[in-house]
């Protein structure tokens, strides 16, 4: 038996985990006690990922669909097969035929997000569409403009600060950073401040000072109410603004909507929005930030603009208990130029910004769809389900099913997978090496750890990065699309094969991250290794963000034009008497991650499928009982559901939580075993999104609720 240390990669906290292997099978598994960060925890779907070897939905083996049957396929035939069709397509069509897709499936695996950007890339193809458009890219566009790069990224400095105001994030749910169940009881047990913006009262509202419970999608109007009192009470940090601003002038003189008119559109009362402003601007330190809840609705740029810059007008940016800004171990900005280059690009369908090395998914669908000749024909999907998470599931259906040729690689088989033409089968995180370097912002200092690769994948499963360097060899073209590296790797590997030691000279993550570290890193290689439960790799150095800030004028650009010219065009969306609710989607849930997770018998136990929140005032209204089917309907489409009848959740307010609604296939016999859920973005839409980022909405959206007299989609 063998004891390996690694990290969970559900999600991206990384809790640390201890598991003990004997030929193959894990003998016991728990979290990692010693690990710096995470001191042992593990929550719900971490501990089930011991079940990860049993898992029935799993894909082992590469399969091929023809027509509606599926047929087991070699490596050697499949990898063929796919990368001839697209040298057909590419050759009739032009590069920018082949798009691709990356989810949220692996999200602490760098290694695959660069192998799978890099292959689209030495393609010749630019069409990446990434899941963060799809949640944050909102938050990159921010920085950009007011920090001057995409990847500096803040943080609340959880430890230190004395008010923590937080807009539509519920993390006592998502856990994302790690130890936050620690870091947020320890700022209340040391008489420091939680304000919770939502309109649920979420998990995190219950343990909150003061929860206001806002209006979906108001959230624009309640911080302008904030901003009022402020202004107008000379709470801001004049000086602060005067040394590390440019525009700080404008919210010295801005006159937005004042606590009282705020209160009209977000249902706050005006007292409420007066307390949150002069508990945030009268506490020494205070951090104000926000999540998906704000990122995913009407005006998510612009709201996240307001949140930010919240702390600049008080000064609470780059200094403790304030905005935290790390740098992690590798300078993220200096690999997207090198993966990226600088050019400046929009996307055909929208003009949105190329965020974050990609165009937004929520465009995918009408660059399939379009009539242009050089419309996407070849789709590859890594580690993601965009048939339930995008938004208009039915359009998106449509243009998949128009593809020439859809690749799918996962763990599992999804709901994506199932309209696939090639299926292949992915080792997940305990079954491959791996290193996660690309979100610090989860960190409070620089932070790494060596994933290890505990166990062999089962039967024929494969990590990515071999699936994409086997790809690229076949169509000969570069592995990461860099002609040097991959030259000098087939050389080492040439060497390797000579002197009877292919893994010390094959391309693989090790030799890949020893390298790059070595260039490139805070770490190296070496250390992590002596370091098995992870590594610190410095400390914050308070003031350095402010001191190179990469904006023109070297200061925080804290009211960009663009920004300011939008402001007072914004309007909140209103309900019609046709469509009287607003619909949220998008809430955590301590059982599910996305579309993952579903096969894990230890968690489908204690949730197997979606439900709408409602008041018990609407539902009294409609004459619904808890656990009575719902029929909610938007204008694009009609879903039924579940009714869990709270007081909880604001009145006039329906909540369901999004990446269900999947047919579930046992891989092998391609059987159907029922529907896991309701798939909610039945409901949303591409017709509004961001007008910046081009990401969608996913809260707000206005939609009718009657009791339903057939049974939930699930259940049919
Ligand atoms: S919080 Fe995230 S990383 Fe930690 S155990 Fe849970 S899923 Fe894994």
């Amino acid at each position: 038996m063998v004891r390996r240390y690694t990290h969970c990669g559900i999600c991206l906290a990384a809790c640390g985990m201890a598991v003990d292997i004997e030929d193959n099978r894990i003998v016991a598994f728990q979290g990692d006690a010693e690990h710096p960060l995470t001191q042992g925890f593990l929550c719900a779907k971490g501990l089930a990922c011991v079940e990860m070897p049993t898992d029935p939905l799993r894909l082992r083996f590469p399969r091929e669909r023809v027509g509606d049957t599926w047929h087991r396929i070699t490596w050697a035939d499949a990898l063929e097969k796919i990368a001839t069709r697209l040298d057909e397509i590419i050759s009739r069509h032009g590069s920018h035929a082949v798009g691709l897709y990356y989810g949220a499936g692996n999200p602490t695996s760098s290694i695959n997000y660069m192998m799978a950007d890099g292959f689209l890339r030495a393609l010749g193809s630019d069409r990446m569409y990434n899941v963060l458009t799809l949640e944050f890219t909102n938050r990159y566009y921010v920085m950009e403009k007011m920090y001057g790069r995409q990847f500096c990224v803040s943080q609340p400095d959880l430890e230190h600060t004395e008010c923590l105001l937080m807009f539509g994030s519920n993390p006592m749910v998502s856990l994302d950073h790690p130890g936050i169940i620690a870091s947020l009881k320890h700022l209340k047990k040391r008489g420091g401040k939680l304000i919770v913006v939502d309109p649920r009262r979420t998990e995190t509202a219950r343990m909150a000072d003061l929860h206001v419970q806002v209006t979906p999608g108001t959230d624009l109007f309640l911080l302008q109410g904030i901003y009022s009192h402020i202004i107008e009470n000379k709470m801001c940090d004049a000086d602060f603004l005067q040394a590390h601003c440019d525009g700080g002038e404008f919210f010295l003189r801005w006159k937005p909507m004042t606590p009282a008119a705020a209160e009209s559109i977000c249902g706050v009362a005006a007292e409420t929005i007066v307390r949150v402003a002069e508990t945030f601007a009268g506490a020494k330190t205070a951090c104000a930030v926000c999540k998906l809840g704000i990122n995913t609705s009407h005006h998510g740029t612009l709201t996240y603009w307001l949140v930010e810059a919240l702390n600049a007008i008080t000064g609470n940016v780059d200094r403790p208990g304030g905005l935290l800004f790390n740098p992690g171990v590798l300078d993220l900005d200096m690999l997207s130029r090198m993966a990226v280059g600088r050019k400046k690009r929009r996307s055909r369908v929208g003009a949105y910004p190329y965020i974050t090395g990609s165009y937004p998914a929520s465009v995918l669908a009408d660059e399939i769809l379009t009539d242009s000749p050089d419309r996407i024909r070849a789709l590859i999907v890594d580690a993601g389900d965009p048939s339930l998470v995008f938004p208009d599931s039915k359009r998106l259906d449509e243009a998949l099913a128009r593809l020439d040729i859809l690749v799918s690689i996962d763990v599992c088989m999804n709901e994506t997978a199932q309209r696939a033409h090639f299926a292949l089968p992915a080792a997940n995180f305990l079954e491959k090496d791996d290193l996660y370097v690309t979100f610090p912002d989860h960190f409070p200092y620089p932070f790494a750890q060596w994933s290890h690769k505990v166990m062999e994948p089962p039967d024929e499963a494969r990590a990515e990065w071999e699936i994409f360097r086997d790809l690229s060899r076949r169509m000969r073209i570069p592995i990461l699309n860099q002609r040097m590296l991959d030259f000098l790797f087939r050389m080492s590997e040439h060497v390797g094969r000579l002197i009877g030691k292919r893994a010390g000279y094959s391309f693989n993550p090790r030799n890949y991250y020893k390298m790059l570290l070595g260039l490139l890193g805070k770490v190296k290689f070496q250390e992590l290794m002596e370091n098995p439960h992870g590594l610190k790799a410095g400390d914050i150095t308070w003031g350095s963000t402010l001191r190179r800030l990469s904006t023109r004028s070297r200061r925080i650009e804290v009211a960009p034009r663009e920004f300011i010219e939008r402001l007072d065009r914004a309007c909140a969306v209103s309900t019609t008497p046709e469509f009287p609710y607003l619909l949220i989607s998008g809430e955590r849930s301590p059982y599910t991650k996305n579309t993952n997770l579903r096969g894990l018998k230890s968690l489908t136990t204690r949730q197997s499928g979606n439900f709408a929140r409602i008041n018990s005032e609407d539902a009294a209204a409609l004459a619904v009982q808890d656990g009575e089917i719902l029929e909610i309907s938007t204008q694009r489409g009609t879903v039924r559901v579940r009714a869990r009848v709270t007081d909880d959740i604001r009145q006039g307010v329906i909540s369901i939580g999004h990446g269900w609604g999947r047919k579930i296939i046992e891989p092998e016999s391609g059987s159907p075993d029922g529907i896991q859920g309701t798939n909610v973005n039945l409901l949303t839409d591409t017709g509004t999104l961001d007008t910046f980022t081009g990401m969608p909405v996913y809260n707000a959206i206005p939609c009718s609720v009657r009791k339903a007299d057939r049974p939930a989609m699930s259940e049919l």
